[in-house]
Formats: structure tokens, C-alpha cells, sequence
């Protein structure tokens, strides 16, 4: 059975439902250059996937070839999902597969895909129709071969078109399509936009007349993928623009932090119109659970008062708590302390409240929101990192409480890689979520630096191990958490 299934225009969150099911389940993809990024990772690790699309200047396959390799591969009777973008059907050459398919008699299934066409100039705030303005839309191929005498287009029926031309692939084509266009009647003052990599968090809209948009085009530098959208619903988009109005949009954004703890921040930074690559310094090690750590878990009963310091922490300790036959009860009768609201939030997610939570969001202000908790003489655990600061268990000690204090992970270097290396050097922000994760970005960067990118930092205690590598921090969070971060990166963004 053979699928061809369209991947949408870019956006990751516009692959429909059954292009996900079918990409999870393939023998074999084979896939084109413009899918979305990330579209191939719900795939069996043991799928064949395979690129098939032709990569401007080098040849891959020619359509002949991919049709006979998806007719070969449908006949062996392999599940090949044939992954296109945008919609199979529309300017991507599917219906000449599906003709293949159907003349060699292997069965397959068509799955639509949102085309760019529409997808784009929504994102523009662009819609195609509308009542007032175009009550028909047109789609057209603007990859006409310049030097053919013989246009397979009818300009002078385009021009006359009663409705909106929606191009696709004319972005080097532009200034003879504009050309033909008002040399065959269209108006030249009627409005065209021009959208560049549409639904990508780098989308970038140029708007002009008929008459100007080559010019401008040029002159921003406007490359393909690009839709260029011809008529009056294109002068909409000063109304109801609103992905390139989100506060991050155009701002490219690294997290630096462990990947497992990174969706968080960036599922917010993406929601605020940001494009976030991930270039982790760090990973969590869990500590095996023996000596000292297994001795306090054991009797976690006798702690008048347990401080955690992480939502790791706590996700760790509750671990060693199953693994000693426990569970959320062992912690009855203790005081709990959270150095901040994402440590609250994991304990709150197990039932439980934090009894502390200072207001600032370091070891400094946990120690001084301890104040009125009684600890002289009585046992507190301080369940943390390994490499972590000592001034909360001094902070406690000083108040005649006895400490024990145990590492439940360690915090290790997560090498940066080729990848990790290329993201960090296109950000235009990189985010520091730790102290540790400034000393292993250091380290991997191996004496290279961060360039142009605006460095921020999640709190004093960070900007000051930053200063001491050498970095100055550009932006310091007010509020020492994520929320604070992003609201840090917000109001240093233009
Ligand atoms: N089947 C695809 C179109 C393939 S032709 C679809 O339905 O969308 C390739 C052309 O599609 C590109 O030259 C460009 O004009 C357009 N295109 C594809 N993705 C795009 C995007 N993200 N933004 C703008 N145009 C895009």
C-alpha cells in the first residue's frame, strides 16, 4: 500500500492527524525538501526514509524514477508513506504518482495536506476569498521557463481573473510575471504580497502594488519557498496580521538547559511567535541510591523539615521512595520547603504542598523564608545537586538545626555536537538557566564564542558565574524562573 500524504506547509502543528498515524506506522518514507521540520520523528526507528526531492543545483531522482521506486516499493508490499508538502495534489506532482500507482495496480490512499498557498497568506493575516473583496481564488505556477516562447499560462485570462492569483514557486520569476500581468490589463496599483517561508517561525511578508513588488522583493532579499498573492485581500493584512506581531517573532532562541527540562520554556517561546533550537550544556545523572543517600531516604520519617531545591529533585527523591517501598506518606509529618514555583508545582503534581516558597526564587531567599519554621535541634534534609551551592545547609546549621545534606544527581556536560554548535550560532538569544549550564556551555564551546547573540540570564547567582567565564549578561530575569526568563527575553526584544 502506498500513501501519498501531504506534510503541510511547514508548521509542524498543521500535519494532519492521519499523516502523523501513517508516518508513525510506514516500512518506508520517502520523503521531498519541504517538510516540516521534525516530521519524520514519530517514524519506526527500523523505517527505510529516504530523500527523493531534488536539491537545487544537484539532481536526487528524476519523477520517472521516483515513480517506478514507489510502484517497486508498493508492489513488494511495504507500508511507503510518500511524503510531499503543503498537498499532494497541488503543484507537488502527486496526481503523476498516483497515475503510476494506478496503471501498475498498487493500491494507495491520498491524505491532503494544508498547501501553502492558503497557509502562508493566512499566517500573513492574508485571506484568500472574502466577501467584499474576492469571491474566487486562483492557483497558478509561476515557474514558467523564462526563455520558452510559448507561455503554458493565459496571462490574458489571468488578468482578467475576477479574484485573487495565488502563485506558487515564481519568486525568481517575479518581475516578468508582474510584467505580463499589467501588460495584459491587470492593475498596476493592486496590492501583491509576497510571503517567504510561510508558517516558519522566520516567515517574512513584503506587501507592495503590482507595479513595485519585484523591486521590493529584491531589495528585501525575499528567496523561495515564497507565495506571492496578487489582489485587494492582500491590503487586509494591515488589519489582522498576527503571527509576525507576536512579541518574539524573527527572534531565534537557544535553551541551553538539559533537553529533558527544555520543552517547557520552549513551548512558551514558541507560543510568543519565537523560533527555539535547543543546544543543551547539560544532562541529569541520577545518583545510584546507596551510602549516605540511601540511609536518609530510608528514614525520611525522622526530618522535621525536607528542602528541595528542583523539580529534579523532587521527581529523583520520589524515586528513591518507591525504590524503598514508600511512598508520599513518608513525608507526613515533615515541614516541606521549595526553593521555587516549578519544585512546588512537582510536588504539588504527588499530592503534596510545599509548606515554604520564598519570594525570590535563590538558596539566599529560602533561607530567610525558613526563618519562622522552628529548626534548632531538630533534623532537616536538603535533597539537591551534587555540585550545588552551600548556603542554604550553612544558612540552617547556623540556626543550630542538624543538616544532612544529599545529592540526588549530578549535573554533567551534555556535549554540544556539530548541530548544537550550528543552532547556537544562528540565535540571536541564548538563555542561561543555571550556573551549570553556563560552565558546560563555556566548556563545549572550547574557547569559540557566542557571537551577536544576547545573552540572558534566569538570576544574579547565573550573571555572576557568567561574568566570571568572561560574558556579560545582556538581560537579568527579575524573576529568578522561567516565567521571569521569558519576560526578561520579551522586553529586550524590539
Ligand atoms: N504541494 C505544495 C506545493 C509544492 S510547489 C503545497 O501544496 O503547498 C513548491 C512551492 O510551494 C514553492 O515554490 C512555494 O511557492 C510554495 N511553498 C511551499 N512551502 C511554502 C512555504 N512554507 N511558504 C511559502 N511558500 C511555500
Amino acid at each position: 500500500m502506498v500513501y501519498l500524504v501531504g506534510a503541510g506547509p511547514g508548521d509542524p502543528g498543521l500535519m494532519t492527524r492521519r499523516s502523523l498515524e501513517l508516518i508513525a506506522s510506514a516500512d518506508a518514507i520517502l520523503y521531498d525538501r519541504l517538510i516540516p521540520p521534525g516530521a519524520l520523528d514519530g517514524a519506526r526507528p527500523e523505517a527505510e526514509l529516504r530523500y527523493v526531492g531534488k536539491e537545487p543545483g544537484a539532481a536526487a531522482l528524476t519523477q520517472d524514477e521516483t515513480n517506478a521506486l514507489i510502484v517497486e516499493m508498493g508492489r513488494a508490499g511495504k507500508r511507503v508513506v510518500r511524503l510531499k508538502g503543503g498537498d499532494p495534489f497541488v503543484f507537488g506532482r502527486g496526481g503523476e504518482e498516483a497515475e503510476a500507482l494506478a496503471a501498475a495496480g498498487v493500491p494507495f490512499e491520498v491524505v491532503p495536506g494544508v498547501t501553502a498557498g492558503v497557509a502562508a497568506p493566512a499566517y500573513a493575516g492574508i485571506p484568500v476569498t472574502h466577501r467584499d473583496l474576492a469571491s474566487a481564488v486562483a492557483f497558478v505556477t509561476g515557474h514558467e521557463d523564462p526563455d520558452k516562447p510559448e507561455s503554458a499560462l493565459d496571462w490574458d485570462a489571468l488578468a482578467r481573473f475576477p479574484g485573487t492569483l495565488v502563485l506558487y514557486m515564481g519568486i525568481r520569476n517575479l518581475p516578468l510575471i508582474a510584467e505580463r500581468l499589467t501588460a495584459a490589463g491587470r492593475d498596476p496599483q493592486e496590492a501583491v504580497a509576497v510571503v517567504e517561508r510561510g508558517t516558519h517561525p522566520g516567515q517574512r511578508t513584503v506587501v507592495d502594488t503590482l507595479a513595485g513588488i519585484a523591486a521590493r522583493a529584491g531589495a528585501e532579499e525575499i528567496r523561495a519557498p515564497a507565495i506571492t498573492l496578487v489582489g485587494p485581500v492582500a491590503g487586509l493584512r494591515d488589519t489582522i496580521a498576527w503571527l509576525e506581531r507576536r512579541p518574539l517573532h524573527g527572534e531565534v532562541v537557544a535553551v541551553t538547559r538539559a533537553r529533558a527540562q527544555a520543552s517547557g520554556l520552549a513551548a512558551r517561546l514558541r507560543e510568543l511567535g519565537a523560533e527555539v533550537v535547543e543546544s543543551p550544556a547539560i544532562r541529569i545523572e541520577p545518583r545510584p541510591l546507596d551510602g549516605e543517600l540511601l540511609e536518609a531516604v530510608r528514614r525520611i520519617g525522622d526530618y522535621a523539615l525536607v528542602c528541595l531545591t528542583s523539580p529534579n529533585g523532587v521527581r529523583l527523591l520520589f524515586d528513591a521512595l518507591v525504590e524503598t517501598d514508600q511512598d508520599a506518606r513518608a513525608l507526613a509529618g515533615a515541614t516541606l520547603a521549595a526553593i521555587g514555583p516549578g519544585t512546588a508545582a512537582e510536588l504539588e503534581r504527588r499530592g503534596l504542598r510545599a509548606d515554604v516558597l520564598p519570594e525570590r526564587f535563590v538558596a539566599e531567599a529560602l533561607v530567610e523564608a525558613l526563618e519562622p519554621i522552628a529548626v534548632e535541634g531538630r533534623r532537616v534534609l536538603v535533597a539537591r545537586a551534587a555540585e550545588a551551592r552551600d548556603v542554604l545547609p550553612d544558612g540552617l546549621r547556623e540556626r543550630g538545626a542538624a543538616v544532612d545534606v544529599v545529592a540526588l544527581y549530578e549535573t554533567v556536560a551534555e556535549p554540544l555536537g556539530e548541530d548544537g554548535a550550528m543552532a547556537l550560532g544562528r540565535a540571536t538569544h541564548v538563555t542561561f538557566t543555571s550556573s551549570s549550564t553556563v560552565r558546560f556551555l563555556v566548556e563545549a564551546l572550547d574557547g569559540a564564542t557566542l557571537g551577536e547573540a544576547r545573552v540572558v540570564s534566569i538570576g544574579p547567582v547565573t550573571s555572576e558565574t557568567l561574568r566570571s567565564h568572561g560574558i556579560e549578561p545582556d538581560v537579568e530575569a527579575r524573576r529568578h524562573d522561567i516565567d521571569g526568563l521569558v519576560e526578561a527575553l520579551v522586553g529586550d526584544s524590539p
